[in-house]
C-alpha cells in the first residue's frame, strides 16, 4: 500500500505525522511511504533522514494521493480536495469540528480522528491527547520559568536567600500532572486543583498540595466523577466555593498554569480578572486552555500579553514548540493505530467491532460518522 505524509500547512504547526523510525517500520511491513519534501524540516527531520529510513521523497500531490494519508491536523479547505476519494486519512482531525468533518465526508475519504479514542488501557499506546498534553504541560512550565523574572528553586547564597516560586496548577489531567512534575524538578512549591476527586492522590504523590473543595451535595459528587475519565461541567455551588479557594492561592502565586478542559465545551473560567489584579507584579499565567477560550478571560489566544503587571501566555499549540519529540510520540501513536486498520495481508480494513476503530471513525462513504 502507498502511505503518504504531506507537510503540515497550518500556521505554527511544526509537527509531522511520521518519523524515520515509523517510516522504517512501515517499510518493513511492505508499504511504500511517500513523504512530501520538507515535511519534517520544522521537526528537525530532513528529507535525507526519511530517505535513509526507506521513505520516498515526493511532491505534495504524491503524498496527498496515497491510499492512506497520515496527518497531524485536519486538512484545510484548500487541502481536502487533494485527498483521493476512497482513500483513508488518519490524524488529529478534531471530532468536535463539524465543518472539518463534513469537509472530509465531502472529499469521500474514510477518516479516523485519533483524539476520539477511548481512554482505556488498550488504547494507551495510541492516545494522542495524552502524548501531546504531556508535552504541553512540560513546555508550559519551561515558558513560565523563562518569563518569570525570579528563580523557581529556593537558593541560599552568600548574597542572601531567594524564596522558592509558588506555582498553582488548575486542572490536573495529563498536562497538569506533567506541569506539577516539571515545576517540582525546578524546585517550586506547588498547589493544584481539579474537580475530579481521584486526582488528589496523584497530586500528593508528586509532592504538591491538593486544594480541597469538598462536595456538599450528591449532585456535586456525581458531576465530579465525570464520564470516561473526563470532567463534566460542575454545579455552580461547587464552582463558587472552588473560586474562593483558588482566589486565595492565586493571589499568593508567582506562576499559575491552567489546563482545565471539558471535552467539546468552552473552557471553564477559573482565573477571573479580579484574581489577576490581585497577583504580584511580574507573576506569570500560562493558559493551556487558550484554544478553547481560555481559563482566564484576559488570555489572548496565540499571544503573550502583560495585563495588571501579570504576563499572560496564550500559546495555542505548545506541543508544536517541542516539535521533534512531539512528532516522535505522535508518529508512534499513529503507527499503533494503523495496526488496527491494516490487516495481515497489508490491506486496509475496517473492524467496527473494535471499540477504538469505531470511536475514531469520523467519516466514511460520503457521510460524517460519530460512534
Ligand atoms: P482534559 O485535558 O480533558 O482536562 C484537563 C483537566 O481539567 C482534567 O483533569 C479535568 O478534570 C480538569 N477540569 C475540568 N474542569 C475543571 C474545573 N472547573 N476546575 C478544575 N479542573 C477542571 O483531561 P485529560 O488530561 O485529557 O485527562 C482526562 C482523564 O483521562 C484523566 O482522568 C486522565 O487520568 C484520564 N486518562 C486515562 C488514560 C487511560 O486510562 N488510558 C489515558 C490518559 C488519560
Amino acid at each position: 500500500m502507498r502511505i503518504g505524509v504531506p507537510a503540515e500547512t497550518m500556521a505554527g504547526e511544526t509537527r509531522v505525522a511520521a518519523t524515520p523510525e515509523t517510516v522504517k517500520k512501515l517499510k518493513a511491513l511492505g508499504h511504500q511511504v511517500c513523504i512530501e519534501s520538507g515535511a519534517g524540516v520544522a521537526a528537525s527531520v530532513p528529507d535525507a533522514a526519511y530517505a535513509a529510513a526507506g521513505g520516498e521523497i515526493a511532491d505534495a500531490a504524491g503524498a496527498w494521493g496515497a491510499d492512506l494519508v497520515l496527518k497531524v491536523r485536519c486538512p484545510s479547505e484548500a487541502e481536502a480536495p487533494r485527498l483521493r476519494a476512497g482513500s483513508t486519512l488518519v490524524g488529529m482531525l478534531n471530532p468536535f469540528d463539524a465543518e472539518g468533518l463534513q469537509r472530509l465526508a465531502t472529499a469521500g475519504v474514510t477518516a479516523y480522528a485519533l483524539e476520539a479514542a477511548p481512554r482505556t488501557t488498550r488504547a494507551q499506546s495510541m492516545d494522542v491527547l495524552s502524548s501531546q498534553a504531556n508535552i504541553a504541560g512540560y513546555k508550559a512550565v519551561m515558558i513560565a520559568a523563562d518569563r518569570y523574572q525570579r528563580f523557581f528553586p529556593m537558593l541560599m547564597t552568600a548574597a542572601g536567600t531567594v524564596k522558592a516560586a509558588r506555582v498553582v496548577i488548575l486542572g490536573v489531567g495529563v498536562a497538569g500532572l506533567q506541569a506539577i512534575a516539571t515545576a517540582k524538578r525546578l524546585g517550586a512549591v506547588i498547589e493544584a486543583s481539579d474537580v475530579r476527586p481521584s486526582v488528589k492522590e496523584q497530586v500528593e504523590s508528586l509532592g504538591a498540595k491538593f486544594i480541597d473543595v469538598p462536595y456538599e451535595t450528591a449532585e456535586e459528587k456525581e458531576a465530579a466523577e465525570g464520564v470516561g475519565g473526563y470532567a463534566r461541567p460542575m454545579p455552580q455551588s461547587w464552582l463558587d466555593r472552588q473560586k474562593a479557594e483558588v482566589a486565595k492561592r492565586v493571589a499568593q502565586a508567582d506562576v499559575v498554569i491552567t489546563t482545565a478542559l471539558i471535552p467539546g465545551r468552552p473552557a471553564p473560567v477559573l482565573v477571573t480578572e479580579d484574581m489577576v489584579r490581585s497577583m504580584k507584579a511580574g507573576s506569570v499565567v500560562v493558559d493551556l486552555a487558550a484554544p478553547q477560550g481560555g481559563n482566564c478571560p484576559l488570555t489572548e489566544p496565540g499571544r503573550t500579553v502583560v495585563k495588571h503587571g501579570v504576563t499572560l501566555v496564550g500559546e495555542t499549540n505548545l506541543p508544536a514548540l517541542v516539535a521533534a519529540d512531539a512528532s516522535s510520540l505522535y508518529a508512534r501513536n499513529v503507527l499503533d493505530f494503523l495496526k488496527l486498520i491494516i490487516n495481515k495481508e497489508g490491506a486496509l480494513h475496517m473492524d467496527l467491532q473494535d471499540d477504538i476503530v469505531a470511536a475514531c471513525l469520523v467519516a466514511h462513504e460520503g457521510a460524517v460518522k460519530r460512534a
